[in-house]
């Protein structure tokens, strides 16, 4: 499924000059944006279980601080590399300023494989690279978070070791903590239910309602299955869904609290019975209004781009589509809710998440899942009607031509350029 890979820096760095031609700003604006405003690399040893002392390389990428200060997750994979944070950190840039949130944009990473390690291994990984970089982050500076293979526990070290290190007690300096740190439930369903909202949005205005449409979702993992719960209790009829192991397609519709017992229960949604067994590739074809492609990158490519028939396609994921799959989708006329506004709610919520914590945790969870859908709501207008004026661009270019405008913007004010 992977076969499509480009190194993500330079997809990112053509992305953007795409968007300063297409708003024809002057080349200075591109070298300001294209790299970051400060990289920041880090040697973290760890003493191992067997006695001797191993050492990572880490990173955090901070792309720019127009808007705020940089926010952004960091992840544990061996396949991490400088360029991927690079880019990770200049999508986020775009995300938060198409969602009007207070930040910038920036990301973290460090090379290992997190599942080799013991828990006191992964604690001592943790606190050793956050205390590397203590002095770069901060509640005004830069505030991580999640990203894969990180969780909620490793936010809670993060805290504990920049207390330690520099003797501020703050939990806003990270955000999805566990909720006795700070944290707020609602985080738990806060992407998918702003994909869902989005494309509730989209449906309204494309297609007169979300009612009895059809959706197909490829991974029902934390994305895919409360953007399943919350289409299906809006009424969409959900007829499809996968995850690693297959999927499975019924016309008249898919129970979607059944389908979380048996993921629960069976580790598989494929053994939910009384439903046709599909592969990942077949889902993504289906007769369906809306497709949600939630499992992982460059699925929807030139291949399978023309035998597509959904109207429209929320990405859940991040970059499930490739560029010449995009072109091919925008000269059909199916519409794609891009990646940084469709799976936003995370970050969102991070930011509800922080504010409350500046507030003493004041905010009650009903509260902030209101804020969440108001934000999402009106991100997706502002994104609906300006892409909507332009037309001559595809949704995503119009996303990160909306986001660019605002950094540049911000950038102006400030005197930078
Ligand atoms: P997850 O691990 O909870 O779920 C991933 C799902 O994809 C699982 O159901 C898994 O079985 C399925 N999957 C794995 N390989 C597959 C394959 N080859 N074909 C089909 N399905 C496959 O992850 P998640 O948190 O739901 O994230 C999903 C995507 O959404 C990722 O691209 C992630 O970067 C993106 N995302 C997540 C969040 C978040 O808050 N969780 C925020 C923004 C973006």
């Amino acid at each position: 499924m992977n076969n499509n890979f480009e190194d993500p820096y330079s997809v990112a760095v053509k992305q953007l000059k795409r968007v300063i031609d297409y708003l024809g700003l002057d080349e200075y604006v591109f070298d300001m944006l294209k790299t970051p405003e400060r990289v920041i690399q880090v040697k973290v040893p760890v003493k191992m279980d067997n006695g001797k002392t191993a050492v990572f390389i880490g990173w955090r990428s901070q792309h720019n601080s127009a808007l705020g200060p940089y926010k952004g997750g960091v992840r544990y994979h061996p396949n991490v590399t400088m360029n991927e944070v690079m880019a990770l950190s200049m999508w986020m840039t775009w995300k938060t300023a198409l969602l009007g949130l207070p930040y910038g944009g920036g990301k973290g990473g460090i090379k290992v494989d997190p599942r080799k390690l013991s828990h006191r291994e992964l604690q001592e990984l943790s606190r050793n690279y956050f205390a590397a970089l203590s002095k770069f982050v901060g509640i005004d500076l830069d505030i991580p978070a999640p990203d894969v293979y990180t969780d909620s526990q490793v936010m809670a070290w993060f805290i504990d070791e920049y207390y330690k290190v520099t003797g501020y007690n703050i939990y806003g300096v990270v955000t999805s903590k566990p909720t006795l740190l700070g944290g707020m439930y609602t985080r738990i369903i806060s992407t998918g239910l702003g994909v869902a909202i989005t494309a509730r949005e989209a449906a309204k205005r494309l297609i007169g309602g979300i009612r009895d449409l059809k959706v197909a979702i490829q991974g029902f993992g934390n994305v895919g299955s409360y953007a399943a719960k919350f289409l299906s209790e809006w009424g969409a009829k959900i007829i499809a869904v996968s995850d690693s192991k297959g999927g499975v397609y019924s016309e008249k519709g898919l129970d979607v609290e059944k389908l979380f017992q048996v993921k629960r229960d069976k580790g598989s949604v494929i053994y939910y019975g009384d439903a046709k067994r599909i592969s990942n590739e077949e889902l993504l074809t289906l007769d369906t209004d809306i497709l949600i492609p939630a499992a992982l990158e460059n699925v929807i490519t030139e291949r399978n781009a023309p035998q597509i028939k959904a109207k429209v396609i929320a990405e859940g994921a991040n970059g499930p589509t490739t560029p010449k799959a995009d072109e091919i989708l925008h000269e059909r006329g199916i519409y794609v809710i891009p990646d940084i506004l469709a799976n936003a709610g995370g970050v969102t919520m991070s930011w509800i998440e922080w504010a409350n914590n500046r507030m003493g945790n004041w905010l009650t969870e009903e509260e902030a899942r209101r804020k969440l859908e108001e934000k999402m709501i009106s991100a997706f207008n502002e994104h609906y009607s300006y892409w909507s004026r332009k037309k001559d661009i595809d949704p995503r270019t119009a996303a990160q031509a909306l986001a660019v405008e605002k950094v540049v913007e911000a950038m102006k004010l400030r005197g930078w350029i």
